[in-house]
């Protein structure tokens, strides 16, 4: 077990107007509700569920970019962000991949900037080589060496995001959380994305945690499926048998899947 959510639960206050303007009241809007949740170590878990179910609430949460309310994350067997301070020693160890791969690359940066920026930070012995490792991270997300002096805008959506995974590979982390990270792309390269990330997944034995709103492209990519409704985990499956499943909203997730 790497990572072990406890009945993690978060509540963001939001503001309310009642009776006119001057009658405001803080109300709550409780984006994730206990959940439980155990990340095994190599294992890839899915994380399906409708849009506004928390699902990324939930990574924020797991990287300590928002606080939990109640609950706890441990990580190889250790409690974490139990103290006030941030802790940026986790980013080492978790990385994040979002879906808006645009605007989580700098533009004015170039992608050999932005890949030797993780080198740099986290390992500065490897500085005189760090190119070399830009190279090869390139390779293994499947991209060309001359992308190194190329911008962000110059890219493609599909380029964009072999890029974000590259930069995550690049802190060589233990646990990588995908958020939606090939929602926005066609199917071909969907594939050829999932495909180069097992791989890779095979090759280093790292840990993914795969957010997604689609069941279909988890269905080849991870080992367990966690179903996730207005902030609770409903169901974990790990057979792709309709007649197995018991919560009805996964039901009707597998019959998105037979039209
Ligand atoms: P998902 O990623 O599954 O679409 P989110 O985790 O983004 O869902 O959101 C879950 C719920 O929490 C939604 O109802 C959303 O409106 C609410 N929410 C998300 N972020 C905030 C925030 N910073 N402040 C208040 N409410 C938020
Ligand atoms: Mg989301």
């Amino acid at each position: 077990m790497i990572l072990e959510l406890k009945n993690v639960t978060k509540v963001y206050p939001v503001r309310r107007r009642r009776n006119g303007w001057f009658n405001k009241r803080w109300g709550e809007q409780q984006a994730i509700k206990k959940v439980s949740l155990q990340l095994r170590q190599g294992e890839c878990l899915g994380l399906v569920g409708e849009s506004g179910s928390g699902k990324s609430t939930l990574a924020q949460c797991i990287l300590g970019l928002e606080s939990l309310t109640s609950g706890e994350i441990w990580l190889n067997q250790q409690p974490i962000h139990t103290g006030r301070m941030k802790d940026i020693h986790l980013y080492k160890r978790i990385q994040l991949v979002t879906q808006d791969s645009a605007s989580s690359l700098h533009p004015r940066m170039t992608i050999r900037d932005i890949l030797m920026e993780p080198i740099r930070n986290y390992f500065p012995e490897r500085k005189v080589r760090a190119l070399d490792i830009c190279l090869s991270l390139l390779e293994s997300v499947g991209l060309e060496a001359d992308s190194l002096k190329k911008y962000p805008a110059q890219l493609s959506g599909g380029q964009k995001q072999r890029v974000c995974i590259a930069r995550a590979l690049a802190v060589e982390p233990e646990i990588i959380l995908f958020d939606e990270s090939v929602a926005n792309l066609d199917t071909t390269t969907q594939s050829s994305v999932l495909n180069m990330l097992k791989r890779m997944q095979l090759e280093r034995q790292l840990s993914f945690l795969f957010i997604t709103h689609d069941l279909q492209s988890t269905r080849t990519f991870c080992d367990r499926v966690a179903v996730m409704v207005q902030g609770e985990i409903v169901e974990i499956f790990e057979d792709w048998d309709e007649e197995l499943v018991k919560h009805e909203y996964t039901r009707t997730l597998f019959q998105t899947l037979a039209d």
